[in-house]
């Protein structure tokens, strides 16, 4: 994997495809989240410590018809420039001649930030002049951008045509996200654990079907778990059930079966009689929810055989909350299962967080630091255990 560390930087400028699409406060516009921010330090900071000069570029948002305040990267200036203790300089358009002239008159350890790359709808075409317009702004090309690298755009993938192989890598973030998929999916200790949830089957089909070819275990909690339960013949109140999934579910417990993969649904829910932290709650078997009564956390004995499962684990998967962890009554599932992570990591199995809720959820209970790797892209880390070719990956390895 061609990354900034085999490269000395001295006297280059380089372009970095950064992740800055940070959340903001709607009234004052200050970052409410600066973890994407901080996630592009090592990259930054290698190449400036070097005497290189540095031009950041990112989409923020999704803005819709061309440039909006709302979505402007020059929010994003001041606490950039506080986390590297350097001014940031910043130009209003991320292409054309005033963008391409502060570039060229950065000194070696200045940094320039170019306004929001989605303010011009060729970014996510992918179009091929644009793409050449952005890569006028350095003359190395850095993707340390994983949380897009599954979409084609123009500074994800296409730039990368107009650069020599000697002259485009990942940056430090990108190379640690590929790393810990690869270890997982490929080269991962046994038994594999892979642990799924969240609200869909739909979205977590195609995961599920390439982990059948990879796991020992597949623990599936979550809203998820009930379409499951449905397929089975069993009665799941009004709990989360998607109708035209219940074949697929079918399908998947059999293939498991013939592949001697190990199914793991949670026997008992804690359920509620409404979708409300204030509900009434009693707990029962996840194939026997009655009428009016909706499975939003999994039960003790569940918990119970998903941490023995997850303690003789030597590498763990983990995408997708347990149950609505958001409120209160329903968060205990899915806190014992990342305490349950936690402890196994510190036992010796690696472990993997990935997915937005999942990595919300041990960011919330304060548990990233036990884990082995937690990662920044939902999206695209979903699409690497899917099997999928990233562009963004295959644009620096072409
Ligand atoms: P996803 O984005 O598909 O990973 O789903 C995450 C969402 O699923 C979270 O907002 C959870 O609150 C929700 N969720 C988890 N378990 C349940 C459940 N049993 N019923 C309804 N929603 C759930």
């Amino acid at each position: 994997m061609k990354t900034v560390s085999q490269f000395n930087f001295s006297g280059h400028r380089a372009v970095i495809r950064v992740d800055f699409n940070v959340p903001l406060d709607k009234q004052t516009f200050a970052v409410t989240d600066d973890n994407r921010l901080r996630a592009a330090l090592p990259t930054i900071n290698k190449i400036i410590n070097e005497g290189g000069a540095v031009v950041l570029m990112s989409h923020l948002g999704r803005p819709k018809t061309g440039p909006e305040d709302k979505y402007s990267l020059r929010h994003v200036v001041q606490p950039l420039s506080v986390l590297l203790a350097k001014p940031v300089q910043f130009v209003n358009d991320c292409i054309g001649d005033v963008a391409v002239n502060a570039a060229k008159n950065l000194k070696a350890g200045e940094i320039l930030l170019v306004e929001n790359l989605r303010f011009h709808p060729e970014e996510e075409k992918g179009d091929e002049l644009f793409a050449q317009e952005l890569a006028k702004l350095g003359d190395v090309y850095v993707n340390d951008a994983f949380g897009t690298a599954h979409r084609a755009h123009a500074s994800t993938t296409i730039i990368a045509k107009y650069f020599d192989a000697a002259h485009k890598m990942f940056g430090f973030l990108m190379a640690a996200e590929v790393a810990a998929g690869t270890k997982v999916l490929h080269h991962h200790e046994k038994p594999f654990t892979a642990i799924i949830g969240g609200a869909k089957v739909t979205d977590k089909i195609m995961i599920l079907e390439r982990l059948l070819e990879k796991a020992d275990n597949i623990i599936i909690g979550g809203g998820m778990a009930y379409t499951f339960f449905k397929a089975m013949g069993g009665n799941i109140g009004s709990s989360l059930c998607e109708a035209d999934k219940l074949d697929t579910a079918k399908e998947l417990l059999e293939k498991a079966k013939t592949k001697g993969v190990q199914i793991l649904l949670p026997v008992d829910s804690i359920l509620a009689d409404k979708f409300d932290n204030a509900a009434q709650i009693q707990s029962g078997d996840s194939n026997n929810i009655p009428d009016g009564w909706m499975g939003l956390d999994i039960g003790e004995k569940a918990i119970q055989q998903f941490t023995d499962v997850i303690a003789a684990s030597k590498t763990i998967l983990w995408n997708g909350p347990m149950g609505v962890f958001e409120m209160e009554n329903f968060s205990k599932g899915t806190i014992t299962i990342a305490k349950a992570i936690a402890a196994a990591t510190k036992s010796g199995a690696y472990s993997l967080v990935g997915g937005g809720d999942s990595v919300a959820a041990v960011n919330k209970f304060h548990l990233a630091d036990e884990v082995s790797y937690v990662s920044t892209g939902g999206g695209a880390m979903l699409e690497f255990f899917e099997g999928k070719v990233l562009p963004g990956v295959a644009a620096i390895e072409a």
